[in-house]
């Protein structure tokens, strides 16, 4: 086992494409694509965390609107990412990735100890889920090109406060790649 995972969050209808689009996410996906497919061949798992939230019910609703809702195209994940035979999907209903989902328990069982997390938002989501893996212990890669923001000051914030907080690792998908 390599010991290494790749995190996809959010790369969804809605937030590259729909009602909460995020514009400068278009620029990650070739990137993250490369990052994806490369993965699959070295036997790195593959794990998508997806919003996949409760109508009526999830409080992140009504903080930024319906989005992502369970079992709508908007939930599903973009097109040019779409998972392959033996990649995970773990559905979330908070910012990060491992609150109340079977994310640690499935990196547990992978024998995984670093964690290379990409996809949207850098400051909410990506970062919420930094924060988890930072407490569980993980080690925390970002590949700068294969992550993305609403502006490029939410972008930098995000990414400068988990290197600073979590000793997360600022790197690239090239660089990622060299070392797979
Ligand atoms: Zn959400």
């Amino acid at each position: 086992m390599s010991g290494k995972a790749v995190l996809v969050v959010d790369m969804l209808n809605d937030f590259v494409k729909g009602d909460l689009k995020c514009k400068r996410a278009a620029s990650i996906i070739s990137p993250l694509r490369k990052l994806i497919q490369t993965a699959r061949v070295k036997g790195i798992p593959v794990i998508y965390c997806n919003d996949s939230h409760l109508k009526g019910i999830d409080r992140e609703l009504l903080l930024w609107g319906d989005h992502a809702l369970a079992g709508t195209e908007g939930a599903e994940i973009i097109e040019e990412l779409k998972p392959a035979a033996g990649d995970y999907v773990v559905p979330k209903r908070r910012y990060s990735g491992f609150f109340q989902t079977d994310l640690h328990l499935l990196l547990d069982e992978l024998k995984v100890d670093t964690l290379i997390i990409t996809g949207l938002l850098v400051n909410i989501c990506v970062r919420h889920t930094a924060a988890d893996a930072y407490h569980w212990g993980y080690r925390i890669v970002i590949p700068g090109n294969a992550a993305e923001d609403i502006t490029e000051e939410e972008y930098k914030n995000g990414l400068d406060y988990m290197t600073k907080i979590y000793g997360a690792e600022l790197t690239s998908v090239e660089e990622v790649i060299k070392e797979f």
